[in-house]
């Protein structure tokens, strides 16, 4: 219902603020410096991460997210509306799959983790050290101990993502920009990223 600018800078000021939290917490905490602003700028870069793992990368007409590919690469911005593409399709919007805390997060993760396995699994047939090299990232990846505070930063994006689109939410801020989902059928074709 927070359309995706509202959602944006719901995650934008989330990060911010876990990145100020987690510094004042290890530095209180007594933790190395270099700990604290490492972990520090983990959980806010996985918060941050949310902008593109939306969970309304299920939007039929596409989401906000495209957007801020587009800020990086025109030509990213289609390669990533094309691979969302059969998740948008499969998952209606707003659906537990993809807008649940937690089990949305993981399962983007996973959808996203199919680049991954299709490449390895292309590597494997062509290039012997083209895969060792990806089996080798994979499993560093998931060996990183930051990875996973970045993956904290981004399940409390998508979690706050989901309170913003409680009914409750708008109740309290009376968001100026809410306007009620209208139903013809070309409002939800063309309307891009009614949260
Ligand atoms: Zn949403």
């Amino acid at each position: 219902m927070a359309d995706g600018k509202t959602h944006a800078t719901g995650t934008r000021t989330l990060a911010m603020f876990l990145f100020i939290g987690q510094a004042a917490n290890g530095i209180y905490r007594g933790y190395p410096l270099q700990t604290v602003f490492f972990s520090s700028l983990a959980l806010s870069v996985g918060a941050l991460g949310g902008l593109f793992l939306t969970p309304d990368l299920d939007v039929d007409a596409g989401s906000d997210s495209e957007e801020e590919v587009r800020d990086i690469s025109p030509l990213g911005e289609n390669l990533w509306w094309i691979y969302w593409f059969p998740y948008r399709k499969l998952i209606p919007h707003r659906s537990p799959l993809s807008h649940w805390p937690v089990i949305g997060t993981l399962g983007r993760l996973l959808y996203l983790s199919i680049a991954y396995w299709m490449a390895l699994a292309a590597a494997y047939f062509l290039s012997p050290a083209l895969f060792g090299f990806l089996r080798q990232a994979g499993i560093g990846l998931l060996e990183f101990l930051y990875f996973y505070i970045a993956l904290v930063g981004l399940a409390s994006t998508d979690t706050l993502h989901f309170l913003m689109d409680q009914r409750i939410f708008h109740k309290i801020f009376r968001q100026r920009r809410w306007v009620p989902q209208q139903q013809t059928w070309w409002s939800k074709a063309f309307a891009r990223n009614q949260g």
